[in-house]
């Protein structure tokens, strides 16, 4: 029997999330979407009551997602699901708003799976003071997205040092990291093999950031492009160290990461699209035409459970690819059949419930219409839709083959 009940403490962390994303985020989510600013004195306040982007496990010295880390009644720990639950909240409260709150981000999760004990306490150590501080996750470049593997900026070992030369685009919260998780290749002949993680702090001479990104949507987010001329990183800040990229390990541990973020991109995306469901039925209920509440209309009630079935169905994939994650089973392709599905569910679904709402819902006080705009990002980022079936097929074919 599977049982989707959660946990005591799972469900504590909902009820606790909810409240902040009605009570904090949502309050300042259209008026961030029209500066394109995010209050510091609700960043500070996010800050004080341990919320940040990308919690940090006390494996590596934090206590962001201590609570995740305790086991189940099957013994089995609760850290992903904790997550995803935790992050469909926040997507609720707002999308664009959560990927600025202060703390590692995306930048995180290598730096966790990848680093050393001391780089570990470095990197990750800055966040644990009062200050607000940002950490980026910096892969995409202008002629590299989809295929990682083709990344052109170089690293060329000098002594101690080793120098770096290229440009990442799109880098969520790059101008105002205070580091940034760099890729670069030594040797672009060895493809994969020759691709190095390196943390590279703001400030260092050659690291500056070039262009910030107007975007249709997510506008409240900061996305920035990062350049990087003759800049000299020291070897100890070479993730892992060279040692770690001798094996298979090496660069596939940073594709590893996607196990456990992609299910909670597709949770988000799960947030927006049940927040835009939830305002729409408010919507039909209020909204007469012929005399009669929208909603009593055969058309309006189809499109409305359509949705919340895939909202629902897109849920369920997101916990068991998150579970899975928390069983140490291994999940990339239920991860990427999460996003696939959220991501294009929310899309899909943020589209008809527009159309629900008529005029209203492409006027720009209304959330619906935000979210419309916010949403087709997260089809995007995080591997696009079609890499994420690219990655399930891979994995479908190679299961075949052991028959
Ligand atoms: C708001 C925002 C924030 C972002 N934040 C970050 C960040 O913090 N760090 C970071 O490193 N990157 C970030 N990105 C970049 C993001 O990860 C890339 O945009 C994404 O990986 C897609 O790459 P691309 O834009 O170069 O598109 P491309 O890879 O050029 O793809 C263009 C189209 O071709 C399709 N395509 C490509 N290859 C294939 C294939 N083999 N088979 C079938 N179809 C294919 C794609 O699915 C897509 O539809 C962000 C992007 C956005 C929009």
């Amino acid at each position: 029997m599977i049982d989707f009940t959660l946990s005591e403490m799972q469900e504590t962390v909902r009820q606790m999330v909810h409240w902040l994303a009605e009570n904090e985020i949502r309050p300042i989510a259209l008026e961030a979407d029209r500066t394109h600013q995010i209050p510091d004195a609700f960043l500070r306040k996010m800050k004080e009551l341990g919320i940040s982007s990308g919690a940090i496990s006390k494996r590596a010295g934090g206590d962001g997602d201590g609570a995740g880390e305790s086991a189940d009644k099957k013994g089995v720990k609760q850290t992903n699901r904790v997550a995803v639950i935790g992050a469909e909240e926040m997507a609720w409260g707002d999308p664009a708003v959560i990927l600025t709150l202060p703390g590692p981000g995306l930048g995180g999760p290598p730096v966790e799976f990848m680093g050393t004990a001391e780089q570990k306490a470095k990197y990750l150590g800055i966040f644990k003071d009062d200050e607000l501080r940002w950490g980026a996750y910096g892969l995409t470049e202008p002629v590299a997205g989809s295929d990682v593997a083709g990344i052109k900026t170089t690293a060329r070992r000098d002594g101690n040092h080793y120098v770096l030369n290229g440009r990442k685009c799109f880098i969520t919260n790059g101008a105002r990291a205070s580091w940034v998780v760099v890729f670069a290749t030594v040797d672009a002949s060895k493809g994969r093999a020759g691709h190095r993680a390196f943390v590279v702090q703001k400030g260092t001479p050659g690291f500056s950031v070039g262009k910030i990104e107007e975007k249709m949507g997510l506008r409240a987010s900061e996305t920035a492009e990062l350049v990087l001329e003759d800049c000299r990183v020291h070897q100890d800040d070479l993730l892992g160290g060279e040692k770690h990229y001798e094996g298979k390990e090496g660069f596939m541990g940073a594709m590893k990461t996607f196990d456990s973020t992609r299910p909670m991109v597709a949770a988000m995306a799960v947030g927006i699209a049940r927040a835009a469901y939830e305002k729409a039925v408010e919507f039909t209920k209020e909204h007469f035409d012929l005399g009669r509440p929208i909603a009593r209309y055969h058309a309006v009630e189809d499109l409305l459970a359509r949705s919340q079935r895939r909202i629902e169905a897109s849920r369920l994939l997101v916990w068991r690819a998150a579970y899975m994650a928390d069983a140490g089973m291994p999940n990339a392709k239920e991860a990427s059949m999460s996003k696939a599905y959220a991501a294009r569910t929310a899309v899909d679904v943020l589209s008809d419930l527009v159309q629900v709402m008529g005029a209203a819902g492409v006027m720009n006080d209304h959330f619906v219409e935000k979210w419309f705009r916010d949403i087709k990002v997260y089809d995007i980022f995080e591997g696009t839709g079609e890499v994420q079936r690219i990655v399930i097929s891979k994995r479908i074919l190679r299961d075949l083959k052991s028959f």
